[in-house]
C-alpha cells in the first residue's frame, strides 16, 4: 500500500499507538510531535525496522505557519496524504475561577485551532484527489462536560461541531470526517492519577478498567480503513461505557 497517514501528537500516548496501528495496516506514516524529538525518532526507527516508511516532524500544531511548512514537507516527501489523524492535544485541571485568559487561549489554540490548521493545509490535496479520511480526537468530556475542566471540555465539544460541519462540506469530495471521543486512557495526560484515583475511576466504568492507548488506536485504524468508507460525521466513544 502506498497510502500515507499523518498523525499529530504521535510521540506519546494515543498518537503513538495510532501510528503503530496504522503502520501495521500498511500505511506510510508521517508523525508530528511538539517537543519529544527523541521519542518520535525512536518510533520512526522502530517502524522502519518493521518495514514501514516513516518520518517525523517537529511542529506546534497551534501555529498556522509551522503547520503550513510541515504540510509542504510531508507532501513533498510522501506525495500524498490519505489519512489525517488530528490527535495532538493538551489538558488542564483547574477551577473555572482560576482559569486565566492565557490558559483558555492555549487550550483552544492547540485543541481546536490545531485541527483547523492541519485540515486547512492537508485538505486541498484530498479534495483535488476526491479521497481522504480525517479522524479528529475529541473526548467524552466534550460530550458530557467535566467539572474543573471547562476550557478542556469546551474545546473538545468544539472538535465535535467542527467534525460534523466539515463532514457535510467535504462529503461530496469523497472525504470522510469522523471523531473519536476517548474516556479515561492510560497515558501521560493522566499521569497525576494515583492508585486510589485509578481504583475509583475503574469502579465507575462499566467495563471496570481504564482504557489503553491501543483501545483508541483500534478505533482510529478502523476509521482509516476501507471498511469505514460509508461512515462520516460520527462521534465514536471509546470509554468502557463510562459515558453513554
Ligand atoms: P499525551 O500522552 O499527553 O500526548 C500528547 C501528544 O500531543 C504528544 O505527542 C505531544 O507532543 C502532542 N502535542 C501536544 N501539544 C502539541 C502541539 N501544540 N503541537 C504538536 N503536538 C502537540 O496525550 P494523550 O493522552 O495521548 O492524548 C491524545 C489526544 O487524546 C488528546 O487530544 C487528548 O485530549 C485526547 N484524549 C485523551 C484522553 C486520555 O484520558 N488520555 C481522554 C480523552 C481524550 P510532545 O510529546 O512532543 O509534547
Amino acid at each position: 500500500m502506498n497510502d500515507t497517514a499523518v498523525i499529530t501528537g504521535a510521540s506519546r500516548g494515543i498518537g503513538r499507538a495510532a501510528a503503530e496501528a496504522l503502520a501495521k495496516q500498511g500505511f506510510r506514516t508521517a508523525l508530528i510531535y511538539r517537543n519529544s524529538g527523541t521519542a518520535a525518532e525512536k518510533l520512526v526507527s522502530q517502524l522502519r525496522e518493521r518495514g514501514t516508511d516513516a518520518e517525523c516532524y517537529a511542529c506546534d500544531v497551534s501555529s498556522f505557519s509551522q503547520v503550513k511548512d510541515v504540510s509542504e514537507k510531508i507532501l513533498r516527501r510522501f506525495g500524498r496524504v490519505d489519512v489525517l489523524v488530528n490527535n495532538a492535544g493538551i489538558s488542564q485541571i483547574r477551577l473555572f475561577t482560576d482559569i486565566t485568559e492565557k490558559d483558555w487561549d492555549r487550550m483552544f489554540d492547540v485543541n481546536v485551532k490545531g485541527i483547523f490548521n492541519c485540515c486547512r493545509h492537508f485538505l486541498p490535496q484530498m479534495i483535488s484527489r476526491k479521497s481522504g479520511k480525517i479522524i479528529n480526537i475529541s473526548s467524552m468530556w466534550g460530550i458530557q462536560g467535566a467539572s474543573c475542566e471547562v476550557h478542556y471540555s469546551a474545546s473538545k465539544a468544539a472538535v465535535i461541531g467542527f467534525t460534523k460541519a466539515l463532514a457535510q462540506e467535504v462529503g461530496p469530495s469523497g472525504i470522510t470526517v469522523n471523531c473519536v471521543a476517548p474516556g479515561v486512557i492510560d497515558t501521560d495526560m493522566n499521569a497525576e492519577l494515583n492508585g486510589e484515583d485509578r481504583k475509583r475511576l475503574s469502579d465507575e466504568i462499566p467495563l471496570e478498567r481504564i482504557g489503553t492507548p491501543g483501545d483508541v488506536a483500534d478505533m482510529i485504524a478502523f476509521l482509516a480503513s476501507e471498511k469505514a468508507g460509508y461512515i462520516t460525521g460520527q462521534v465514536f466513544g471509546v470509554n468502557g461505557g463510562m459515558v453513554l
